[in-house]
């Protein structure tokens, strides 16, 4: 897989969750480049305005509906408009995230646990089903935006940890289960990627918390961060939005219920 890798994406849809966000907008332009028409979902409205600006003159059409994952019904509704409007979706990317707040386990806020929880966990199951339900008469692909943090849980990031483990779960439940209607269903995992929103908030946020494993100045706990990763760097947009069009790809027929790290060694 080369950063420059072109799939035969032309004539596909794709719809994204969290698609006003830094992830989902780089994943909108690496499909749309690749001839894919775009479905971009978001609680955002404004940041998807913009989003589908910035997608103008890629020649895809690009769709937005605003949407909270969070509530069944409004996804259920929203994945039948996006057939609606583009006659068929083929590949589902499960984006939508939050990272919750940091703090040690013995002081960790219930109210944003809970938080977490219904976006990430709750969420990406409506999104899930609704995906399933859609793509089932047609077969597809379905990439759950999973993280590092659910393969090895970080320090401070209790909810986080947990909902991205589940994240990985249902993965592999998923792929078995929707294996009989020909989608395929792949987790994705990316750790320290940046510059962005997440990057500087979880640096800022670590820095806050006062542990034994970060620094209290976040240019400081930025480097112990990028030292934790073999390649010595953060990964970028690109590199995620690479591995999720490497597993939509036909390159990756037989890959299912699979988690693909993007995390330079961690
Ligand atoms: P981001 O904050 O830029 O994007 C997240 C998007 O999700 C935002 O646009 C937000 O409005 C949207 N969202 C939040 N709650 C929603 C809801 N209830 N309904 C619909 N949309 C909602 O962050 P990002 O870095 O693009 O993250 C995207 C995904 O990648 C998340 O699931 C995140 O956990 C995961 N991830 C990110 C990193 C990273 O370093 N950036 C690393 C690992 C995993």
């Amino acid at each position: 897989m080369s950063a420059t890798a072109t799939y035969a994406f032309q004539g596909k849809t794709i719809l994204i969750t969290g698609g006003a966000g830094e992830i989902g907008k780089a994943t909108a332009h690496r499909f749309a480049a690749n001839g894919a028409a775009i479905v971009l979902l978001d609680i955002n409205e404004t940041k998807l305005t913009e989003v589908a600006q910035g997608l103008k003159d890629c020649g895809s059409p690009v769709h937005t509906f605003r949407c909270d994952v969070t509530s069944a019904d409004e996804v259920k509704q929203v994945f039948a408009a996006a057939v609606e409007r583009t006659g068929q979706l083929h590949y589902v990317f499960n984006n939508a995230g939050y990272q919750g707040a940091f703090a040690k386990t013995d002081e960790y806020p219930e109210q944003d646990f809970q938080k977490v929880i219904d976006i990430n966990v709750v969420g990406v199951f409506h999104v899930l089903k609704a995906a399933a339900q859609t793509l089932r008469d047609g077969g597809g692909a379905i990439v759950n935006m999973a993280s590092h943090a659910g393969v090895d849980g970080p320090p401070n990031m209790l909810a986080y940890a947990a909902s991205k483990f589940a994240v990985i779960g249902m993965t592999q439940t998923a792929a078995k289960d929707l294996a009989p209607y020909s989608i395929r269903v792949n987790a994705l995992s990316p750790s320290l990627i940046g510059p962005g929103f997440m990057w500087t908030r979880q640096t800022e946020l670590q820095a806050g918390v006062g542990s034994q494993y970060f620094d209290s100045d976040p240019k400081v706990v930025e480097q112990q961060m990028i030292n934790s990763v073999p390649l010595r760097r953060l990964g970028k947009l690109e590199e995620v939005a690479n591995g999720v069009a490497f597993l939509m790809s036909d390159e990756a027929s037989y890959i299912t219920g699979f988690n693909l790290d993007v995390t330079g060694g961690q």
